[in-house]
């Protein structure tokens, strides 16, 4: 226990206030009160390191990559495929070329249903999602169904919030062709088995199962190797680096197989009016200039948190995600949407007769930065009946008096509003 009263991370060796220091937006002050970030699921903030090698590109590296034969250019297309090499570490690719850098994950789910979609989907075959996925993991394949006359299946979901896997066993029949699921939900926090369920699908035959990891990757140990996986997708901007910037694993026979998503500059080896050959992976999928200083970012960014080592992250947030729940469970007429007993450190509440985006507000007077409404997950607010709930969404560098803040917060919410 410290002074306040809180306890302090059992991992005593978690250095917790000088992390915060790494972050300079932490030190805000709004409306009077020390800002308390708990919308990490939405964005996370940025270690100074990613501030500063933007800052630096910009002031002493600025230069187009790829193409230039001068000192700028050379130096900074190295710096981008080192970044690519570090990405590619991170999820443990096989191999660099099977790292796509795109603008996020919505950006690598759309290139694959486009993509793959234009290459072997057909009328009558079956893609499958779950319930639970954000809208950038449904619709992309709703589309690509419209488009080619196939057939949307959906994995439905259990009062917890997790996947109902015999129903998932069930839906896989001959026709299907792509599984899309998401490994982390970004509403109910549940961690995904999708190993397991990748595993089933390849029992099945030659299926692609696509994981959009946009929420995993910046709380998970992600190996796209043991996983097994076709196609891995996940952002940046969750993962402490720059916006804009993203990622798609994806192995290598399926992309060299798939036709380019987007053709331009940058993706060909030779072209004619008569016919273009293009270029070899990963750049035959990076049409355009591409985001420069943010691929350089994320790899700095993946550096800080390997710094501080993904399993001691995971841990402090699977404390900071305990004891929120413990707290806040004993307000009355909370309720968490979301209880699987494997959850990654997302916490959702609707609280009886108020509306989320009024509790929201009351927070934010208080310097609490909450995300309120479907968080882009339609569905699954249907099939729980509530038009959108509260997310707490937890990181490394919060702390439990913090957690002890949204406490009172809430407390004060439910003063004021009932
Ligand atoms: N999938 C999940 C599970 C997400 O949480 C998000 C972002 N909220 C996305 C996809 C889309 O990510 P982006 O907006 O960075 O493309």
């Amino acid at each position: 226990m410290n002074t306040a009263g809180s306890p302090t991370l059992s991992i005593n060796v978690f250095p917790v206030e000088k992390i915060r220091k790494d972050f300079p937006i932490l030190a805000l002050k709004l409306k009077g009160h020390s800002l308390i970030y708990f919308d990490n699921a939405s964005t996370t903030q940025k270690p100074k390191v990613v501030i500063d090698a933007v800052k630096k590109y910009y002031e002493e590296e600025n230069a187009n990559i790829h193409r230039g034969v001068h000192h700028l250019s050379a130096a900074v297309t190295l710096a981008y495929e080192k970044a690519r090499g570090t990405i590619g570490k991170f999820i443990n690719a096989g191999k660099e070329e099977e790292v796509i850098i795109t603008k996020g994950t919505t950006e690598s789910i759309n290139l694959v249903a486009s993509s793959f979609g234009k290459k072997f989907i057909s009328a009558g075959d079956e893609i499958i999602v779950s319930e639970m996925e954000h809208h950038s993991n449904i619709l992309p394949w709703q589309l690509l169904c419209e488009e080619k006359g196939a057939v949307l299946k959906v994995i439905p979901i259990n009062e917890k919030g997790e996947l109902i896997l015999d129903s998932y066993k069930k839906l896989i029949g001959p026709r299907t062709k792509l599984i899309a699921v998401t490994h982390v939900s970004n509403t109910l926090g549940t961690i995904n088995p999708v190993k397991e369920m990748i595993a089933i699908a390849r029992g099945a035959g030659e299926i692609a199962v696509l994981i959009d990891g946009a929420q995993a990757a910046p709380h998970l140990q992600v190996d796209v190797q043991d996983l097994d996986c076709d196609f891995y997708c996940f952002s940046s901007h969750k993962l402490y680096g720059p916006s804009g910037v993203g990622v798609l694993y994806g192995k290598e026979k399926w992309l060299n197989a798939m036709p380019p998503y987007q053709a331009g500059g940058g993706t060909i080896k030779k072209v004619t009016f008569a016919k273009t050959i293009y270029a070899d992976l990963p750049l035959k999928f990076e049409a355009g200039t591409p985001p420069i200083e943010g691929g350089i970012g994320l790899g700095v960014a993946i550096r800080y948190l390997e710094g501080i080592g993904i399993s001691r992250i995971a841990t402090c947030e699977q404390e900071l995600l305990n004891y929120a729940t413990a707290k806040l469970q004993k307000i009355e007429g909370l309720r968490i949407i979301g209880t699987s007993s494997t959850k990654a450190s997302v916490l959702s509440f609707v609280i009886e007769g108020l509306h989320p985006l009024d509790i929201g507000t009351i927070l934010d007077q208080v310097g609490i930065a909450v995300r309120t409404g479907h968080h882009c997950t339609q569905p699954l607010m249907e099939h729980f009946g509530i038009p959108g709930t509260v997310r707490a969404s937890f990181s490394f560098y919060n702390t439990f008096e913090e957690i002890d803040k949204l406490e009172e917060g809430l407390k004060k919410a439910v003063r004021m509003l009932s």
